[in-house]
């Protein structure tokens, strides 16, 4: 017998063998070979020992109860190696069922985060205790990555909960659950308060229950709720492809789909088979494409973004106390809040104090309504409150050790509010601009302290948006940069950091996504099929609603003065075919978009979407003209693509995490891709097969197709575009 080497095996007299997750070489225990290996050597201790084992405890010797499976190794998984995959995963299988099996009662007693692999092997105890604390976090958060619970954890979930629940309290959505939620919903039987506690109900179970069985295993069982195969939830069935179909929009995210289908079929059939159909459905999404992308956006970018690579090295962070916003309006109000829900002391200064308070107002509504639906107590929300003063005066920001301006989009504007505050606030301030379209080095020409100045660009609507784009102008410091890193992070919001340049990345990408939408509807295709594609493409937003919302005047505004500049500067302006449709439905049709009352789409008395306007038909569509479903489809996604390399080629993107994040958190480019570099990475042929499908839309539909040169060289040389593993 093998002893194991990370899970400790502590038996007490009175024969309760404590088993202890503490993996030597990580600070968090993964499903990794040293695991598998410990897993087979105790399942063969506890069957051999078993008559002086009285009952088990699963807990952990890490902040964490137990990360999941590795995703270094799940994101190399090949075709070729799926077989491997697949074996590997039923003997883990096998192992937690004969200890499930084993006549002995098993408590998993949670004492941090159990999700995805942590929660199966929770699941396959007879009983969960999880200890409530903030860092506390429970359920199968597979399907964000494209993958699903290959541990046995749709089988469990589904004779635990009955299918409906199991997929809409757990699988579909990935849910984390807090303790208390946890509870309420099922997920766990107990929760604890304090370590001590928790043992002692894990104990307490044990005694009470000298012989567990799973209740799948008890003779006489049923799926709570019924199976497929059952009348009564035949008549349910049909729910769930709609549903499937209102999570993905139609886009390609096969992680649901394989969900569901091994939910159903695995609830037809005995636990052993379950279990292989599950691993089946694992393998086949680990070995795919869209689980490649996400694990590389949503857990390598990620933590390469938010742990700082871009932030300059040496400089001793150093929270912001107090900080100005400048312009209580939609963006100002919600900068204002997320500053004050960190714990940051706001002055919200706005022309009228009434501008001010009603700025405040909208905290206020935030926080009734998260105390109403009980996210958050009175006490907290009140407290948060009362950081934000509402004001009309500079000399109220003295001390201020940070201000963000938010004021209308008007450079002169702009330069003015800073002139006001720079001698007001602390001598060293950061002093940042939400501008999303202004060019930071030019902004930054109206303050003494040019080296302290930085964009920080937020996104509509900031409380729920996660991203910020930092903007680096020519004259920003690394000091000032550092610090306005360290101020996103300081209020739980991810930082990706630009170069500056007009539009930055962000602004100037969405852009050609939404010019595309709209050239394709000059070009003479049915408007609600250009809305389709988008829709099918993953897209949050259809294109040409989006339009509606950002105006499309300030496009065209943006338009006029970037070909001003460009041509100023000596160089020529690439006409798209998407402006003389602007052109039209503004000049010809008066119709400016959704703030106006008209757009893209009519709208009713009540300001709601009353469909696609039917002058668009009449006036742009040309019957019977199509092009392939596809092509639409790839129009869009390879505007942003082909843009955001021109812009790593111009030095404004850095990093390609930051590319991919952005694209994904910031502006909806499909989560599936896992970002708008990693969709080029991902293409089917790769960066040469995208490559050769560019210069096929560039002859069919416009030069502005063409591969940019880094995109050649890199195709040419092997080589994808990727920073962070
Ligand atoms: P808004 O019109 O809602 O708010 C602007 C606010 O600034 C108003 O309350 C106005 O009274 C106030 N203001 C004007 N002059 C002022 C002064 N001298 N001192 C103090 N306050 C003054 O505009 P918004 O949508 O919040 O946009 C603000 C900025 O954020 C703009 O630069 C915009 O480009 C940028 N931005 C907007 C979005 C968006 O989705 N709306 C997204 C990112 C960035």
């Amino acid at each position: 017998m093998t002893e194991s080497t990370t899970i400790r095996w502590e038996q007490d007299d009175t024969g309760v063998v404590t088993l202890v997750l503490d993996d030597p070489n990580q600070s968090a225990n993964t499903m990794n070979q040293a695991f598998r290996d410990s897993l087979a050597a105790i399942t063969d201790r506890l069957e051999a020992e078993k008559d002086s084992v009285r009952g088990v405890i699963l807990t952990s010797a890490k902040k964490t109860f137990f990360a999941g499976g590795d995703l270094r190794d799940l994101i190399r998984v090949t075709p070729d190696t799926a077989q491997d995959l697949f074996d590997g995963g039923l003997a883990i299988k096998r192992n937690l069922r004969r200890i499930e099996t084993l006549g002995k009662p098993v408590v998993a007693a949670l004492n941090g985060a159990a999700l995805g692999g942590g929660y199966e092997l929770a699941l396959a105890c007879h009983h969960r205790v999880a200890l409530d604390t903030p860092g506390t976090r429970i359920g199968c958060p597979e399907v964000t990555l494209g993958l699903l619970p290959g541990g046995g954890g749709v089988v469990r979930t589904v004779r635990l909960l009955g299918i409906t629940d199991a997929l809409l309290k757990v699988l579909l959505q990935g849910t984390q659950y807090n303790a208390r939620r946890a509870q309420e919903n099922g997920l766990v039987d107990e929760v604890a308060e304090t370590p001590g506690e928790l043992l002692a109900k894990a104990r307490a179970f044990i005694d009470a229950h000298p012989e567990s069985q799973q209740p799948w295993d008890r003779p006489g069982y049923r799926i709570p709720g019924g199976t497929p195969a059952h009348p009564k939830f035949a008549a349910n069935l049909p729910a769930f492809p709609a549903n499937l179909r209102k999570q993905t929009a139609g886009a390609p995210y096969p992680a649901p789909r394989n969900i569901m289908a091994a939910a159903v079929e695995g609830a037809q059939v005995d636990f052993e088979t379950a279990q292989v159909i599950e691993a089946r459905y694992f393998v086949e999404l680990a070995a795919g494409q869209t689980a490649k992308n996400m694990i590389q956006a949503f857990f390598f970018d990620l933590q390469a973004v938010n742990s700082g690579a871009n932030r300059p090295q040496g400089i001793e962070p150093r929270p912001v106390r107090r900080v100005a916003v400048l312009g209580a309006g939609m963006m100002g109000a919600g900068i204002a809040y997320s500053c004050a829900r960190a714990g940051i002391e706001v002055l919200l200064k706005d022309v009228s104090l009434e501008s001010a308070v009603k700025g405040k107002g909208y905290s206020e509504k935030l926080c009734a309504k998260a105390v109403s639906r009980g996210r958050t107590s009175q006490e907290k929300a009140d407290a948060l409150l009362a950081r934000i003063t509402p004001t009309a005066e500079a000399a109220d920001l003295a001390g201020c050790d940070a201000v963000i301006e938010a004021v209308f989009e008007d450079p002169a504007l702009k330069h003015k509010v800073f002139q006001e505050i720079e001698h007001v606030v602390a001598p060293d301030a950061l002093l940042c601009s939400n501008t999303s379209t202004l060019p930071i080095t030019a902004l930054a020409e109206g303050v003494e302290r040019q080296g302290d100045f930085i964009g920080l660009h937020f996104f509509s609507p900031v409380d729920k948006m996660p991203l910020v784009e930092i903007i680096r102008g020519e004259r920003t410091g690394d000091e000032a940069l550092a610090r306005a890193f360290d101020l996103v992070r300081q209020i739980k919001k991810t930082p990706i950091v630009v170069n500056d340049s007009r539009g930055f990345f962000t602004s100037r990408v969405i852009g050609h996504f939404i010019n595309e939408g709209v050239a394709m509807v000059g070009e003479g295709i049915e408007p609600a099929s250009v809305e389709q594609a988008a829709a099918q493409a993953g897209y949050p937003a259809k294109v040409l609603s989006l339009m509606d919302e950002l105006t499309l005047t300030l496009p065209r505004k943006i338009r006029t003065e970037t070909k001003r500049a460009v041509e100023e500067a000596g160089g020529t302006w690439p006409t798209h075919p998407a402006e003389a449709v602007i052109d039209r439905m503004v000049d010809e049709f008066g119709r400016t978009g959704r703030s106006g009352g008209a757009g893209f789409y009519a709208y009713g008395e009540d300001g709601r979407r009353a469909g696609l306007w039917p002058g668009l038909r009449e006036h742009f569509t040309k019957p019977g003209y199509e092009i392939p479903f596809r092509d639409m489809q790839e129009r869009m996604l390879f505007a942003e693509a082909l843009d955001t390399v021109k812009l790593l080629e111009e030095g404004v993107l850095t990093s390609v995490a930051d590319a991919n994040i952005g694209s994904v958190f910031g502006i909806g480019f499909p989560g599936w891709t896992g970002g708008v570099l990693q969709y080029i990475n991902g293409y089917e042929g790769g960066l040469p097969g995208f490559v050769a499908r560019a210069r096929e839309l560039a002859g069919r539909y416009g030069e502005r197709f063409t591969p940019p040169a880094l995109l050649v060289a890199k195709a040419e040389r092997g080589e994808t575009f990727t920073d962070a593993r």
